[in-house]
């Protein structure tokens, strides 16, 4: 039997109650497959619809591709069986139907109030290839030298997951770590200027330690304000970010679920961070683990005292850090610039990788 049609492994009923900038939908998916023991219901958005939050799923988005992940109630779906979720999102200036939905993999139909659509290519963009021995299993290996055109494209694409104002990404052809390109991020101050481009692989799977390192170069100071350069969508906090950038003039960690930091903000916790140095490349390491509390962070070959959580919780570091016991489950990576005040930043990125053995610098 052909696995095209849309009665092959699941049927979705998909509606959407829409306004100018906004929308609310209710999704139904019934398994006409074999009995599921949890599910996963991915679908790709074709126009800059963006995912806000979610209810009785788990739903994370990565540029276009959507996954929509069972909540503990209702992961089993025996065969016949419907599993209903529903969400909010954004639009800016297009908003059509979703196409591609598949459930654990196997096509659905698309949804059933909408007329049919001819699906693009299923293919996801290729994430760069390893192309050195630094790369060797690595998820995500990028130096940008694939990148074609002046915007971010392929396995980066341009996404600002709250909202977004004057901020932009391109591909800089004229600053680069390594080779002739680098990912620009020209990143504004004010609330809600927001501007990433995230990687299109799926990190749900990397770990049990998941190891990022990057070269970044910036060029102003890490301002007094909370500020935010790298955002890792997180299952853990149902798709909320963790997040790294700076506050007091020093790098930190931050949970968007609690908004908790690591160091704590204590003027003896700044101190053991460090800023973030401007005008020059630097080598920026996280190890996150994802089964227990533990996270690292070095800026060069140094280790940051003040970016170091483990399992016993200490005063002006990672007491407030150890608060949430859920270890973090990042499913993806995004690079650019969230202002919640002031500070703006002009931002490069280059040679960054993410897998599950360290990679140095
Ligand atoms: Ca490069």
């Amino acid at each position: 039997m052909s696995a095209t049609g849309a009665e092959s492994g699941c049927r979705v009923d998909h509606t959407v109650n829409r306004w100018t900038g906004g929308y609310t939908a209710q999704i139904k998916v019934v398994n006409l497959g074999p009995s599921l023991s949890g599910w996963r219901l991915t679908w790709t958005y074709t126009g800059d619809q963006q995912v806000t939050s979610a209810w009785n799923a788990t739903v994370t988005q990565t540029g276009g591709s959507v996954v929509a992940a069972a909540a503990g109630f209702n992961r089993a779906l025996a065969t016949g069986a419907a599993a209903e979720f529903g969400l909010q999102g954004t639009w800016r200036s297009t908003d059509p139907a979703p196409v591609d939905f598949a459930l654990n993999g196997t096509p659905c139909g698309d949804g059933g109030t909408v007329p049919p659509t001819t699906p693009p290519p299923t293919t996801p963009p290729p994430t760069t290839p390893p192309s050195g021995a630094d790369c060797a299993g690595a998820v995500i290996c990028s130096d940008f030298e694939d990148q074609t055109g002046p915007a971010p494209s392929g396995a980066w694409q341009f996404t600002a997951p709250d909202c977004q104002g004057t901020g932009t990404a391109s591909v800089d052809t004229a600053v680069a770590h390594s080779g002739s390109r680098s990912l620009r991020i020209d990143g504004e101050a004010g609330y809600c200027n927001h501007a990433f481009v995230a990687s299109t692989a799926d990190l749900s799977r990397t770990g049990p330690v998941i190891h990022v390192r990057m070269w970044v170069r910036h060029t102003t100071a890490l301002p007094s304000a909370h500020v935010t350069f790298v955002s890792l969508p997180d299952a853990s906090q149902g798709g909320r970010s963790l997040r790294v950038g700076g506050q007091n003039g020093a790098l930190q960690w931050n949970r968007e679920s609690d908004d908790a930091t690591l160091p704590a903000q204590s003027p003896a916790g700044v101190a053991l961070s460090r800023p973030l140095p401007t005008g020059s490349w630097q080598c920026l390491r996280f190890a996150i683990d994802t089964t227990a509390p533990g996270l690292d962070t070095w800026l060069g070959d140094e280790p940051v005292p003040g970016l170091h959580a483990d399992g016993v919780p200490t005063q002006d570091i990672d007491q407030q850090w150890l608060s949430r016991t859920t270890p973090p489950r990042p499913t993806a990576l995004r690079l650019g610039w969230e202002s919640y005040g002031t500070g703006d930043d002009t931002l490069w990125f280059d040679d960054v990788t993410v897998g599950s053995a360290p990679v140095a610098c």
